[in-house]
C-alpha cells in the first residue's frame, strides 16, 4: 500500500482499512463452520464505521450490538434485520423497546431484572420477545484481566443456576420466547481450550433445557478470537470451529459466533505524521500528530502496536512515540526501534483496525481522524475528518 500517497491525499492523522482482507477473514471464519448451519455476526462495536457494515453485510454477514445505536448502524448499513442480535449489559427501556420494534433476531439478556423488564415492554407492544440468556461459564479466559469477562467475578451474564430459573420463567410467559444460548469468555483469546470448554459446558445445558422442552435454536459462542498484535499464536480458525462443533453431537442448533477483533484489527492501520524528534537525558521521543485520542489502547490496555517509518530503516535506535496530549498516559508507543525521524516523515501504526477509531474522541479538543478503505488498489474516504466547527457543533450558545 502507498501509505506516503495515501497520508499526502487524506492528511494524517488517518485511519486505512484493507477492504480485501475483512473479506478474506469473514469468508475464512464463515468456512471453517460449513459442516453446520451457521451465522457469523461480526461485533460492530470493534469498527462501526458504515461502509465497514456495509461491506460485510454485503458478504452476507449478521451483526451483534451492543447499544441501540450500533442496531441501527446496521439497519442503516442494509444489514438483514433477522441477523442482528441485541447483547449488552445494561440496556435502557427505549433501547428494549425500539430493538423489539425493529424485529431483530434476539435479545441477549443478562439478568433477571433486565428479563422482566423487557417482558413487561414486549407486553406493552403486544409482541412476543425473541431472547437468549448471557451464561458467565466461570472459565478462565487467559486474557489481560480488562477484557477477561467469563470468570464469576465479572459483571457479565448470569450463573448457570440463575440462567435456568430464567429460561423456566421465559418459557412459562406469554411475552418471552428464549430462542438462544449465549456466552462470551472475553477478548484477545489466544488459547483455544477456554471456548471449548465453555461450549461443552453450555453443550450440556442446552441438552437440559431441551429436555424440559425449551427448544434452544441458536448457539452463541461469542467473539473473542486473538490477533497477532507482535508475537502472539493465532487459533486456527479451523480447530476452533471444529472444537466447538465437536460438543454439539445431537444437537440441531445454528451456531452464532460474534468476532469483532478477529475480523477488523490487522485490517487497519493509523498513518501518522512526525512533528519532531526531542531529546530528554537519555531518551529520545518522536512527536507525532496522533495521540491517545486517536489510539487510545497503548494508554488503556498498554496494547503493543508494530510500528514502521515509511521509507527509512536505517540507523534504528531505541525511542518512544508520543502524541501531543498533556497526559503522560499518552504514547501510541514505548521503547522501539525507528530510524532518525525528520518532520513530515509518516509512521505506520499496525493492526488498528479494531478498537482504534472506534474508541477514539476529542480530549484537548482534537478532531478525529478521517478513515479511508482500500480494494483492489483503489481508495475512498469513507469518513471525514471532524473539522472545529464539528468538535463544538452541540454546545449551546454560552453568551447571551
Ligand atoms: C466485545 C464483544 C464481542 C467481540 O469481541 P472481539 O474480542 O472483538 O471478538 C463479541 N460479543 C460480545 C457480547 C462482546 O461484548
Amino acid at each position: 500500500m502507498d501509505y506516503k500517497n495515501l497520508a499526502q491525499t487524506y492528511k494524517t492523522p488517518l485511519y486505512v482499512y484493507d477492504f480485501d482482507y475483512i473479506q478474506t477473514r469473514y469468508l475464512t471464519l464463515k468456512n471453517a463452520f460449513n459442516a453446520r448451519k451457521s451465522l457469523i455476526c461480526y461485533a460492530v462495536k470493534a469498527n462501526s464505521n458504515l461502509s465497514v457494515l456495509k461491506h460485510l453485510a454485503n458478504l452476507g454477514a449478521g451483526f451483534d450490538c451492543v447499544s441501540i445505536g450500533e442496531v441501527k448502524r446496521a439497519l442503516l448499513a442494509g444489514a438483514n434485520k433477522y441477523q442482528i442480535i441485541f447483547s449488552g449489559v445494561g440496556k435502557r427501556d427505549d433501547e428494549l423497546k425500539d430493538a423489539l420494534e425493529s424485529d431483530i433476531l434476539m435479545i441477549n439478556l443478562e439478568s433477571e431484572a433486565e428479563m422482566k423488564r423487557l417482558e413487561i415492554i414486549a407486553k406493552d407492544l403486544g409482541k412476543k420477545a425473541r431472547i437468549s440468556i448471557r451464561i458467565n461459564p466461570d472459565v478462565d479466559a487467559k486474557t489481560h484481566p480488562y477484557i477477561s469477562t467469563g470468570l464469576n467475578e465479572n459483571k457479565f451474564g448470569v450463573d448457570i443456576n440463575t440462567g435456568k430459573k430464567m429460561y423456566i420463567y421465559a418459557k412459562n410467559s406469554e411475552y418471552l420466547d428464549p430462542v438462544g444460548v449465549h456466552f462470551h469468555i472475553g477478548s484477545q483469546i489466544t488459547e483455544l481450550s477456554p471456548i471449548i470448554e465453555a461450549a461443552g459446558i453450555l453443550a450440556e445445558f442446552v441438552r437440559e433445557l431441551k429436555a424440559i422442552e425449551i427448544d434452544i435454536k441458536f448457539f452463541d459462542v461469542g467473539g473473542g478470537i486473538g490477533v497477532i498484535y507482535d508475537n502472539e499464536k493465532e487459533i486456527d480458525t479451523y480447530d476452533y470451529a471444529q472444537g466447538i462443533l465437536s460438543k454439539l453431537n445431537g444437537l440441531d442448533v445454528t451456531v452464532v459466533c460474534e468476532p469483532g477483533r478477529f475480523i477488523v484489527a490487522n485490517a487497519g492501520v493509523l498513518l501518522t505524521s512526525v512533528l519532531y524528534e526531542k531529546f530528554n537525558k537519555q531518551k529520545r521521543f518522536v512527536m507525532v500528530d496522533a495521540a491517545m485520542n486517536d489510539l487510545i489502547r497503548p494508554s488503556l490496555y498498554e496494547a503493543f502496536h508494530g510500528v514502521e517509518l515509511v521509507g527509512k530503516s536505517k540507523d534504528e535506535s531505541s525511542c518512544d512515540i508520543v502524541g501531543p496530549i498533556c497526559e503522560s498516559g499518552d504514547f501510541l508507543a514505548k521503547n522501539v526501534m525507528l530510524p532518525a525521524c525528520e518532520s513530515g516523515d509518516i509512521i505506520v501504526v499496525k493492526s488498528v483496525g479494531a478498537y482504534g477509531f472506534a474508541m477514539s474522541g476529542n480530549y484537548n479538543t482534537r478532531g478525529r481522524a478521517a478513515e479511508v478503505a482500500v480494494s483492489g488498489g483503489e481508495h475512498r474516504l469513507i469518513r471525514k475528518r471532524e473539522s472545529f466547527e464539528d468538535v463544538v457543533a452541540l454546545e449551546l450558545e454560552f453568551m447571551k
